[in-house]
Parts: structure tokens; sequence; C-alpha cells
């Protein structure tokens, strides 16, 4: 057998939650909330059902949910996207972005990348033909080393992906590095695919700096979104993808032949929703709660933080307490504490070991609290 993924095996989260099940662990690994979603948006796809839309929608997305997307992106980021140009509904984030990078990189095409790097990126890169060229972000603020990425551009460079918030650091790009972006591929064909999941998740005041804000970028981005993220339902795998007209039509060849269209009754469901900005404007305030209650509890253990300002997650380290290789580590506190986390050098091909691990705060508080008492009980 000829494996096109050679270098992939089963995806850490999988892995992490099967151990976390398998030990009765409690599960802050994989990054998905356990707080209840919205009731209404439940009652939406109900109505939608009994009312019989139950058909395949437009392959672009239902047309009512990309023209609230678009009001949307008005209202956000003060930029006029086209519903039937420029946006497509896609069962979730990562097809965005497969797709996306499917759509752009043809064999031998370089694709920058920074890591960590979420565990999608370069895979999707090789089995369509393309290099990843992996810049390690520098530690330990996780900043990206603009300088190194001037360095690596050259003929071959198709793209570059951003991931803001970041997973799994939390770390968050500020204006500056948007301009610098934008001065580095002026003059280039370089595209950019940028990973915004975790947009409404920005912790301590700061902006969400979108690729959309920028019109040297906008003109050039593939912009990457997830309903899961935004409502509390990660298992509904909806997302979409904000792109420029031209590379949209590339997009949507490639999607008509894979899924074609998304469910159409929770299409129906979020559109109807989407117009009741309340349910995400609160979600930074909420998340960064949890992710401070959380810090609280740790400091029962010998787990030391560090700086998160989005997404779901945060980086401890466990280097006062261990040389261990992540891997080993992370697979030691479920067997020994009960507590499942993710070994951040899944995120690289060639892990520094910093003797971090990705702890994720999207939890009910009982659930963080019990968490750090086991660490703390197991003498983490
Ligand atoms: N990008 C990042 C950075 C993510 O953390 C995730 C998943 N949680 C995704 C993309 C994919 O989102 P989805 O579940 O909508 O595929
Ligand atoms: N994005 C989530 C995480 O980082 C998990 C998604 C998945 O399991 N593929 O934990």
């Amino acid at each position: 057998m000829r494996s096109k993924l050679p270098q992939s095996g089963t995806t850490i989260f999988t892995v992490m939650s099967e151990l976390a099940a398998k030990h009765k662990a409690i599960n802050l690994g994989q990054g998905f909330p356990d707080f209840p979603m919205d009731e209404a948006l439940i009652e939406g796809v109900h109505r939608a059902m009994k009312d019989n839309l139950n058909q395949y929608t437009h392959m672009n997305g239902y047309p009512l949910l990309r023209e609230r997307i678009a009001e949307k992106i008005a209202a956000l980021y003060s930029v006029q996207v086209h519903p039937d140009k420029n946006i497509t509904i896609t069962p979730g984030g990562t097809y965005a972005l497969y797709t996306a990078i499917t759509a752009l990189v043809h064999p031998g095409d370089e694709v920058i990348v920074f890591e960590p790097a979420y565990d999608s990126y370069i895979p999707t890169i090789e089995i369509n033909g393309g290099k990843a060229v992996a810049i390690p972000l520098s530690y330990p603020d996780y900043t990206i080393p603009w300088d190194v990425v001037r360095s690596k551009i050259n003929d071959k460079t198709r793209a570059i992906i951003l991931n803001s918030p970041h997973n799994p650091t939390g770390a968050v790009l500020t204006e500056n590095d948007m301009r610098t972006l934008e001065a580095v591929i002026q003059n280039t064909d370089i595209m950019i695919i940028s990973d915004e999941v975790y947009e409404h998740l920005v912790f301590n005041g700061l902006p969400h700096e979108s690729v959309l804000k920028y019109p040297g970028l906008a003109a050039r981005s593939f912009a990457v979104y997830s309903f899961g993220k935004v409502y509390n339902c990660t298992g509904w795998k909806l997302g979409y993808v904000v792109g420029p007209g031209e590379w949209m039509k590339e997009f949507r060849k490639i999607h008509q032949f894979n899924c074609f269209t998304c469910n159409t009754p929770m299409q129906v469901a979020l559109a109807d929703f989407l117009a009741v900005p309340e349910a995400y404007t609160q979600l930074a305030k909420k998340m960064q709660a949890q992710k401070e209650k959380l810090e609280g509890f740790m400091k029962a253990t010998r787990f030391s933080p560090m700086k998160s300002n989005g997404s779901y997650f945060q980086l401890y380290s466990y280097n006062a307490m261990s040389n261990e290789s992540e891997n080993d580590f992370a697979v030691k506190l479920i067997q020994t504490a009960g507590v499942a986390t993710i070994p951040v050098a899944a995120f690289y091909r060639n892990p520094p070991n910093h003797h971090v691990l990705r702890f994720c705060f999207c939890k009910k508080d009982e659930v963080l609290e019990e968490a750090a008492n086991k660490l703390a009980m197991a003498g983490y």
C-alpha cells in the first residue's frame, strides 16, 4: 500500500480523547465547550425541519445565511463582501481550509506555516503535492518572526497560513503584524489563508485582526470561520469561507465535487440566529472568565501558566517538574492524575520540546476546578 500521508497517524485530538475516555479522565485536551448551546438555535432547526426545508439548498450555502454573514462582516470589519461572489458555507472550518489549500496549491508549490501549527495544515499541503515551509513562532510569546518570513519567500511561495487567535498558544496577531504582512506580500502573487475560527474569542479588550479589515490582504485571502466555536455546537460541523471572487470560483469547483452543499435546516436556523449579535458579542468575556478561573485553580499545582490572549486554550509549562517529552508527560497525566491535555509537540514536525501542554478552558467551573485538584493531589 502506498499511503498518501505516510507521516500522519490518527490526529492527536482523537488519540487523547480516546485515552481520556479509557482512563475516565477529565478531558481538557480536545477543544470543545461543555456549555449547553442556545435553545433558540435548536428550536430553529426543529422548525426548519417541520417546515419541510429538508432538501438540498444552494451549493454555495443557504442564500439568507450568506446575506446575514455579509451583514455581520460589514458591521464587524467595515468591509463589503458579496453573499453570492465571496461567501461559501462549508461543513466546518477544517473542510474550508482543506478546500482553500487544494484550490491554491499545485505540486512543488511552497506554503509557509507557523509552528506550532494546527494539525491539519501541513498534511493538507502535502496531499496536494505542496511543500510546507515551517517557521517556528518565537518562544515564549509565539510571535511571528517577520525577518525569517522574508528570508523564506521565493518564486515557489504560493501561500502563507495565518491563525489568530492561535491554536494551541492563544497568541493573537496585532495591527502591526497585519501591516507587516501587507508589505511582505506586496509585489508577489502570494495568497493568504487566514484561519479565524476563534474570531470572537479575543481577550483583554484586544481587537480581532481579521485579514478582511486590510484591503491589501482581503483581496488575496481566504478567511475561514466556524459556527461551532461561536454557538457552542462544534458537532454541527458548519462554517464558511470568505474570499475574492476569482478564487472563490476555484474553491467552489472543488467544493461542488466534494460535499456539494451543507445541511439545510441548520443553515436556516443559523440565518435567523445571526441577527442576534449578543450571541457572540458576550463570548470573549465569558471565555476569558473561564481562562482566569482555570488559572486560579491551577495555582494549587506546580504548572506555570503562559500568556493566552484568545481561543479556547492556554499553554502551561511543566519545566519545573520534569524533563520528559510532552507526549510522555501528557500520557502520564492521564494515567496518574486523570486529566487529559494536548502535548504541543503534536503541532510541530520537529518539536522543540519546551515542556508545555495545552489546556482547554471552555469548560464548566466545576470541571476546571476538579481537573486542577486532581493534578495537585497527584503531586503535579
Ligand atoms: N482551525 C483551528 C485553529 C481550530 O482549532 C479548529 C477546530 N477546532 C478548526 C480550524 C476547525 O474547525 P471545525 O470544527 O469547524 O472544522
Ligand atoms: N480544533 C479542536 C482542537 O484543537 C479539535 C478539532 C478536532 O478534533 N479535529 O482541539
